[in-house]
């Protein structure tokens, strides 16, 4: 895991589309080792906020840290040495390529060059890609497709492709994981799977950020979770407390 062991901090994050304020004045702390679930109707600026977590847009008030030093804005890629790393909603994936190919490729985003690296470039390599394909390998078991490594990406089903998306970010050894409603299209028990996957990343230290629609793995596996209306915090707490938070029920749980 990198140096930064510190927590990703929002204060009074502002992110507006013209006369629509997405994220309205957010405060968020992300946690080392911890599930932070994010939920909230359609349109209350979830997936914003993790696109601003995840560098894709600059907040244009409020402050971005991690472990107390401001998080530039920049291209995602630039992210990923900060130890942040993301899935989409919709899969990406190179068909033709093997599943094992499509993780490793989470790797190279890590780009290093130095001096050093550069005069011992080939045998480095070498032994570079050697242990990238271990860590994808590895990160294949994690996510429970290491019998798929060598099939081709396009032969996967809908619920495999999701669990490759999540061991390709894990090449990246995140401090920070950003999951876009992982459990979409994913039946009962595929999503007790992922629900038990998350756990075991965050067992490793990686802070999740889990923004879902499917309530009872939010409430499953979240230390904390918060409640998003209109780009700003309708609640924060446990499950627990927001389970049974007044406005949260009658807003959004429906009960
Ligand atoms: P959620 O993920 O909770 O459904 P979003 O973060 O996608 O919410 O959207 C929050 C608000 O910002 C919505 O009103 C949405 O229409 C608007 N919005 C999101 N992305 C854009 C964009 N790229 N351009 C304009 N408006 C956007």
């Amino acid at each position: 895991h990198r140096e930064a062991r510190g927590a990703i901090e929002l204060r009074g994050v502002v992110l507006a589309f013209g006369a629509v304020r997405a994220i309205d004045g957010l405060d968020l702390d992300l946690r080392p080792g911890e599930v932070h679930g994010l939920i909230g109707p359609n349109g209350s600026g979830k997936t914003t906020t993790l696109n601003v977590i995840s560098g894709y847009y600059r907040p244009q008030q409020g402050s971005l840290t991690l472990a107390g030093a401001p998080l530039p804005a920049g291209r995602p890629a630039l992210r990923a040495p900060q130890g942040i790393a993301r899935t989409f909603q919709t899969p990406r994936l190179v068909g033709e390529a093997t599943v094992l190919q499509n993780v490793m490729v989470g790797a190279t985003v890590e780009g290093r060059s130095t001096f050093l690296e550069a005069l011992f470039q080939l045998p480095r390599q070498r032994r570079e890609e050697r242990e990238m394909e271990a860590r994808a390998r590895l990160a294949l078991a994690a996510a429970g497709l290491a019998g798929l490594a060598d099939v081709r990406a396009d032969r996967l089903q809908h619920s495999e492709l999701r669990f490759m998306e999540i061991a390709r970010a894990l090449m990246l050894r995140p401090a920070f994981l950003m999951l876009d409603e992982p459990a979409a299209g994913l039946a009962t028990e595929e999503i007790k799977r992922l629900g038990a996957l998350i756990r075991a990343i965050a067992a490793q230290g990686t802070g999740v950020l889990l923004v879902e629609h499917h309530a009872d793995l939010i409430f499953d596996i979240c230390d904390r979770v918060t409640v998003l209306n209109l780009g700003r915090e309708l609640a924060a707490g446990t499950p627990a407390e927001i389970r049974t938070h007044k406005e949260v029920v009658s807003a959004y749980l429906g009960g």
